[in-house]
């Protein structure tokens, strides 16, 4: 693995008028907004619960467990990491406990005009925080009962999986999450190609 080092995804900034948002209490945790990151033009979106830090306490670049589990998953499925954009359900990491149900509401329209303005092919959300953020009257919404099929978010294919520090706590999800990470390679391969023969 040492000669594949993980990378840290370049960011995306916030477009001008959110890079400030204090539409929820999280902003007064004091912890900056993350936009997004990897390739703003990329057709997959991955979307993770919120971010992880970027930089440790003197300010250096650093890349968190998440990343890590997430690049090492990737990998293992065969998708480039450069290939894919990562963001969140909410965009500033939680630092102590908050109102859920308020501050998904908060932020969710940020996501919605993400997707509506990036047109990505296809969706992958991580752990059940985004699946409850994104589907909140789903009875049974849970990476278990999810994970292996596809859903629709605003008209495009989304599917799941555990959570990367999920699969770090648990290393026998890994497996599991390799597995989904390959039906996501395929989905998205088989979109691909639809694309383009029909064009
Ligand atoms: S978490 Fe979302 S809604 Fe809350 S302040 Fe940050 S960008 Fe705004």
């Amino acid at each position: 693995m040492m000669d594949h080092p993980f990378v840290i995804l370049p960011e995306e900034q916030a477009p001008k008028g959110i890079e400030h948002c204090e539409l929820c209490e999280l902003s007064k945790q004091r912890n900056r907004l993350i936009w997004g990151e990897g390739n703003p033009r990329a057709s997959l979106m991955m979307i993770l619960d919120n971010p992880g830090a970027r930089e440790d306490r003197q300010g250096n670049s650093f890349l968190c467990g998440t990343r890590e589990t997430l690049q090492l998953g990737m990998r293992e499925a065969g998708i480039e990491v450069n290939e894919v954009y990562v963001t969140y359900l909410l965009k500033r990491r939680p630092m102590r406990a908050y109102n859920k149900p308020d501050t998904r509401a908060a932020c969710l329209p940020h996501l919605e005009m993400q997707i509506f303005q990036k047109q990505p092919l296809v969706l992958f959300g991580f752990g059940n925080v985004v699946v409850e953020g994104l589907f909140p009257d789903k009875e049974s919404a849970s990476v278990k009962e999810l994970r292996g099929s596809w859903q629709e978010f605003q008209g495009t294919p989304i599917s799941f999986t555990y959570h990367p520090l999920a699969v770090r706590r648990r290393p026998n999800l890994l497996r599991f999450f390799v597995e989904d990470l390959k039906a996501l390679k395929e989905k998205w391969n088989e979109i691909q190609h639809v694309r383009k023969t029909s064009t």
